[in-house]
């Protein structure tokens, strides 16, 4: 195994979203030794949110930046360590878990893992290709580049509403093109959007291919109620058709459902005496930024607990 480190933390802590800052807050605060490694920005899917308006404490909302600036110095204020890389593997040596990297291996006595989800990938030829070309999954980090344009948003649920909604800012004509007749998001967003004049809406299609040449042109799209397909001119495309578990790398070490969502007791405990799951990654009713937080403060305190207990 590369770069093995010999000191075994206390507490590792898988993601740097608002679930993995919480719990590193409250491991770090409670004197644990607490290591938490996070791939790519912290405040995880917070970071891609424009503005924020359903978190307790921001009467006027807040940006994602923002409150994610605000949880991650919070947390590190209490001497939590963070290493950017990312996790490939965690495996048991006997009550010690090794996590991996590509560039280390790092082992703890208790982790925490806090993965969140990823987009779902639409599968249909010409999304590979144009990925970065005009297709996109991130309205806030690419939605400047289609000002003026004219753009489709694919799905029916919150984040597809409220990516569109922030997209009218730049988009001059957007349609949302979604598989079913009617939409499955919140009823404040639904209304949003459906009372915006820049937004029209295609129901019951599906989007079968993406055209173009060295970026995106059009679609074609299929309605799946007469099977008629047409192709549809398009500067943009951004994809919002559901969530994934990051959770691929956990794989035989605690039990999932099908979907790979992490399977926990209430106390944020996994199949694995050790090994807590927290947020987005766990099956769980509701995926929100306040329910993350309220993971992480109770996994938190249960690895505090376990550590406490377990000779
Ligand atoms: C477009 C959109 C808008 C939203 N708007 C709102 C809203 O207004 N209000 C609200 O409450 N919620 C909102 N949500 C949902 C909210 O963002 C999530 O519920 C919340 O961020 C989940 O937190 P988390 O810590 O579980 O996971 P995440 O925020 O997903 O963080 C997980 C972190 O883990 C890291 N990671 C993943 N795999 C690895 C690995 N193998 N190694 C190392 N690091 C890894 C990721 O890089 C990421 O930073 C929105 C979500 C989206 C997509």
């Amino acid at each position: 195994m590369k770069g093995v480190k010999t000191e075994v933390y206390e507490v590792i802590i898988i993601g740097g979203g608002p679930g993995g800052l919480t719990a590193g807050l409250y491991t770090s605060r409670a004197r644990l030794s607490t290591l938490l490694i996070e791939s790519a920005l912290f405040g995880g899917q917070m970071t891609t949110t424009e503005l924020i308006e359903n978190y307790p404490g921001f009467p006027q909302g807040v940006t994602g930046d923002e409150l994610s600036r605000l949880m991650e110095d919070q947390a590190k204020k209490f001497g939590m360590k963070t290493v950017t890389q990312e996790v490939v593997k965690v495996s048991l040596e006997g009550a010690v878990k090794v996590v991996q990297t590509y560039e280390s291996a790092y082992r703890c006595e208790a982790l925490i893992v806090s993965t969140g989800t990823e987009y779902r990938k639409l599968g249909v030829p010409g999304e590979k290709e144009f990925a970065g070309k005009g297709v996109s999954y991130c309205a806030t980090c690419d939605g400047a580049f289609f000002r003026d344009s004219q753009i489709v948003v694919v799905g029916g649920g919150d984040s597809a509403l409220t990516e569109a909604l922030f997209l009218t800012k730049f988009a001059r004509e957007l349609t949302i093109i979604h598989r079913r007749d009617a939409l499955r998001g919140t009823k404040i967003y639904q209304e949003r959007a459906l009372a915006s004049p820049k937004i029209k809406f295609l129901w019951n299609s599906i989007v079968q291919e993406i055209n173009g040449d060295s970026t995106v042109r059009s679609i074609n799209v299929k309605n799946v109620k007469t099977g008629e397909i047409k192709e549809v001119e398009t500067e943009g495309v951004f994809l919002f058709v559901g969530l994934v578990p990051r959770t691929q790398f956990l794989k035989g070490v605690v039990q999932m459902d099908e979907a790979g969502y992490i399977l926990t007791n209430e106390d944020c405990e996994t199949s694995t005496k050790g090994i807590l799951a927290v947020g987005d990654c766990r099956k769980k009713l509701l995926r929100q930024i306040a329910t993350a937080v309220g993971d992480g403060a109770t996994a938190a305190f249960a690895a505090e607990k376990f550590l406490e207990l377990k000779e």
